[in-house]
């Protein structure tokens, strides 16, 4: 058969491109934002109905456009922002592509008006299909206003793709969380549905604008970072070792006022705290970087996430320094006072929930009882790490924190399983209110069915206030917050977590790993023989619930050999 490649004809030239550039409503609100903050607007008002699918109206106090730029505007590859190809060296706008009116007019009914500042009145025209239907003028104040309605509409395989409206709203509130930390000296306003979920006032401290979006409570755990070389500025706050999750959401990387992603600064972050953190928790930070244009290539990616740099070795050196000396400076060591630890004056006992359930005796969840093979009496800890000890086959050796984590994992998946239809249900003493960031507030609502039939009790008190009475029994002694925010932290990494089994297995692996005791804590030898005979009894011993050896042997043959006796 003969293939024919033909041309495509440009209107569906334009409908793929804007799939490139406009995904899901998130990203066409956030092009006209930029568009906003571009324009100097200092007060952006932002409508939406049905998460954006239906309408988005954003209105801004900008400089504005004259009719003639906004006939331009919408076309493909307009821009104000950009004359030479030299003017990319050094780009201070958001925006220079000249892509995104031109993507959202391609998918959607466009309507702008705008009025600049020395003109009587506006104008305004109105778009449809990239083609405009009506123009003339308009009586308005300074500034823009953008109507994107029935986004999608001409590309019906897009909209199959997208989620459910809780889901494209959270997008927008995600995406719009990083103009507002950004950009604290413009007045933001949120309205969705009609239904008024921001109303920010300009400020100059941005710490207002973080306790508005994540909550108070997450002040006390920030540090305030500055540094200042000849190139390169950096300024922000990074968490505390104990505000760490396991989530990337609380991480927020501006350079040049625009909001990127970056592995490689992410990892330095990360790698600053050295032992602080622990394994696979992510630090919190929100960190400005100020350098010249010129050192920041912004034209890498469609949707300008990501940037390059012209010297990154040298701005990952200064961001270590930075942070390293505010940890140093702040004095901060890792004391999680919400599970084990040991406390200064005790140091042979762990404090921990586990050192205390095992110190007790008192576990109360059935354990399958097998023969266990070990035969010595002593059990020795070696380097607060590993136990040895004798048993049938030879010298048995145990790493203390892998061993806990399979036993702990085992228990509580099997207690999960049991009574998974009718979990029993811990009634908090006093109903505790938890307060959550926009974002994570948006996902509850969404999740609130999921948490029932994991065993919680929760229901919105207020906007993002949520009011906890009850969890499940298995997790009485945990820290609530910081449970439910690490299962929002996993939803909202949306891995296959609508199934209840996936998710309760995440976060049991989670919480035996928490509850387990460190390499490093010292064990009474009572608590080392327990360690040691119930790993004997646990189902799946040879790991750790993330594949790492628990035991290992060293055959007893093998010992004679190496010896020469045999
Ligand atoms: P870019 O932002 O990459 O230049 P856009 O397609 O987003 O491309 O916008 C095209 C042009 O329309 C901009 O360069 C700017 O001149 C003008 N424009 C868009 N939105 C606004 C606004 N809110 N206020 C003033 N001018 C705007
Ligand atoms: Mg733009």
């Amino acid at each position: 058969m003969q293939i024919k490649i033909r041309q495509l004809p440009p209107n569906i030239i334009a409908k793929i491109a804007a799939g490139e550039v406009i995904e899901r409503p998130a990203y066409a609100v956030k092009e006209l934002i930029e568009n906003s903050i571009d324009a100097q607007a200092t007060r952006i008002v932002i409508h939406l109905e049905e998460a954006g699918l239906k309408k988005i109206t954003v209105t801004d106090n900008g400089i504005g456009m004259s009719l003639k730029d906004l006939m331009e505007s919408f076309k493909l590859h307009t821009t104000s922002k950009l004359t030479t190809i030299d003017d990319l060296n050094h780009i201070a706008s958001l925006g220079f592509r000249g892509e995104a009116l031109a993507s959202i007019a391609a998918i959607s009914n466009l309507y702008i008006q705008s009025r600049i500042k020395k003109s009587v009145g506006g104008s305004f025209v109105d778009i449809s299909e990239g083609k405009i239907v009506d123009s003339g003028s308009i009586g308005m104040p300074q500034g823009t206003t953008v109507i994107v309605s029935h986004l999608f509409y001409t590309v019906p395989a897009r909209k199959k793709f997208l989620k459910s409206q809780q889901t494209e709203f959270r997008h927008i509130l995600g995406i719009l969380s990083h103009s507002v930390l950004s950009h604290p000296e413009i007045s933001f306003v949120l309205t969705h549905n009609k239904k008024t979920i921001f109303d920010l006032p300009q400020t100059t401290n941005f710490r207002e604008r973080l306790a508005i979006l994540f909550g108070e409570k997450i002040i006390t755990n920030l540090l305030p970072v500055f540094y200042q070389d000849t190139l390169i500025t950096i300024s922000g706050f990074i968490g505390t070792p104990q505000a760490s999750t396991i989530g990337t959401k609380k991480q927020f990387l501006f350079v040049n006022r625009r909001s990127i992603t970056d592995k490689l600064f992410s990892s330095v972050i990360k790698d600053s705290y050295e032992t602080l953190l622990m394994k696979k928790t992510q630090p919190v930070f929100f960190l400005s970087l100020s350098l010249p244009f010129e050192q920041v290539d912004v034209n890498v990616h469609p949707r300008k996430e990501h940037v390059r740099f012209v010297d990154s070795t040298t701005i990952s050196m200064v961001l270590h320094k930075a942070i390293a000396q505010t940890l140093a400076e702040n004095n901060v060591t890792f004391y999680d006072e919400t599970s084990f630890g040991i406390s200064l004056g005790d140091r042979e006992i762990t404090q921990s929930y586990t050192g205390r359930v095992l110190k007790e005796q008192t576990i109360p969840w059935d354990i399958r009882v097998r023969d266990a093979n070990v035969t010595g009496k002593e059990i020795v800890q070696m380097h607060n790490t590993y136990l040895m000890t004798q048993s049938r086959f030879g010298m048995l050796l145990v790493d203390q924190h892998a061993a806990h984590e399979r036993i702990l994992y085992e228990q509580f998946l099997e207690a999960f399983k049991q009574k998974k239809k009718n979990q029993p249900q811990f009634q908090l003493p006093k109903p505790l209110l938890i307060d959550l960031s926009f974002s994570d507030g948006q996902l509850m609502l969404e999740h609130l069915p999921l948490f029932a039939d994991l065993g919680f009790t929760i229901e919105q008190f207020k906007d993002n206030t949520f009011l906890v009475q009850a969890i499940p029994m298995l997790f009485q002694d945990r820290n609530i917050a910081e449970l439910v925010s690490e299962m929002l932290a996993d939803l909202f990494e949306e891995r296959n977590l609508k199934d209840i089994d996936v998710l309760s297995q995440k976060l049991i692996a989670y919480l035996a790993c928490r509850a387990a005791v460190k390499a490093g804590e010292s064990l009474t030898k009572k608590q080392a023989k327990d360690l040691i005979e119930k790993l004997e009894m646990t189902n799946n011993n040879a790991t750790c619930p993330h594949g790492r050896p628990t035991k290992m042997i060293i055959d007893i043959n093998q010992l004679h050999r190496m010896f020469r006796r045999k």
